[in-house]
């Protein structure tokens, strides 16, 4: 249900901040959205509707929670930092949301587990950078959202949103395309945070597809994509030649890859979702 909320202002994340002692933690990727209209463009993006759910990570003072609740969805709020998730309630209630609406879990996302979320939820957030990518794709394996909005670094964004055959594709970029397609939606300044970071951000948005495979399929899978990447400027018959022979000592790096309908002399970065896939289950005919 759409409820009659405000949103906060600079001024106001200030103030609160002031009144909470809170020097914004480098660590904890703590940079604060003051720009309504940012928060606003994400919940565009999202397309929620009214009966929607929203996993937020790390909601900070609460700039976008706002935003989501204004446009309807139910909200769960993860955050890390203690002093942030237990002032967060109050200031949604004093911008006019009601307690049913939204639900504050203190902990690390990374520790999220999959019965937190509900299912065909939507994950709308402004990541920490530090953790965007670990944490999107622990979101993602837990099979629980039907789509994202994420704010995070633009270096990173173009990273998860590349296609093989360009030299951003790697470990991040072929990861995420298990589960979903990304694709960068805007950029955004630095000037619309407080503290003001070193780095520009950009808006990604997750279109969830069914996962290619098994969850054992997906380790195996992750686990040839690693290796690839770990020496991406050689040829496949030879960065993943001691993966291959822990699997299948009897057969040649080579042989290996052809069955699995890979050329040996491609290299990781050239290499689709499917094709790690392909090779991976290869590896699991012993
Ligand atoms: N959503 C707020 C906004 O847009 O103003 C804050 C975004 S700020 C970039 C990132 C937030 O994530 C901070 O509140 C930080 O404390 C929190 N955070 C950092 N690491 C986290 C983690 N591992 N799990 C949950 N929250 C985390």
């Amino acid at each position: 249900m759409r409820q009659e909320i405000s949103l906060l202002g600079a001024k106001e994340i200030r103030e609160i901040a002031t009144s909470l002692d809170l020097v914004p933690s480098k660590g904890l990727g703590q940079n604060f959205v003051h720009d309504a209209n940012t928060c606003e463009k994400l919940v565009r993006l999202a397309e929620l509707k009214d009966s929607d759910r929203v996993v937020e990570i790390g909601p900070g003072l609460g700039s976008l929670t706002l935003a989501l609740l204004r446009a309807g969805a139910a909200v769960t709020a993860v955050e890390i930092d203690k002093r942030l998730a237990s002032r967060l309630p109050q200031t949604l209630r004093e911008h006019g949301a009601t307690d049913e609406s939204f639900e504050v879990i203190t902990k690390d996302a990374m520790q999220l587990r999959s019965e937190e979320i509900a299912e065909g939820s939507l994950l709308v957030a402004n990541l920490p950078y530090n953790v965007s990518v670990p944490v999107i794709l622990h979101i993602l394996s837990m099979a629980r959202i039907s789509r994202a909005v994420v704010m995070v670094q633009s270096e990173v964004a173009t990273r998860l949103a590349a296609q093989p055959g360009s030299k951003e594709y790697g470990v991040p970029s072929a990861k995420v395309a298990w589960f979903a397609d990304a694709a960068i939606a805007d950029r955004v300044s630095a000037k619309v945070f407080w503290p003001v970071p070193r780095v520009d951000s950009s808006l990604l948005t997750l279109r969830v597809h069914p996962p290619l495979s098994s969850e054992a399929d997906r380790e195996l899978t992750f686990k040839v994509i690693d290796t690839a990447f770990n020496q991406r400027r050689k040829m496949l018959r030879s960065s993943l030649e001691s993966l291959i022979s822990q699997y299948l000592p009897n057969q040649s790096s080579e042989e290996v890859l052809e069955s699995s309908g890979i050329k040996p002399t491609e290299r990781a970065e050239s290499i689709q979702i499917e094709g790690f896939l392909a090779i991976a289950k290869t590896l699991q005919k012993r």
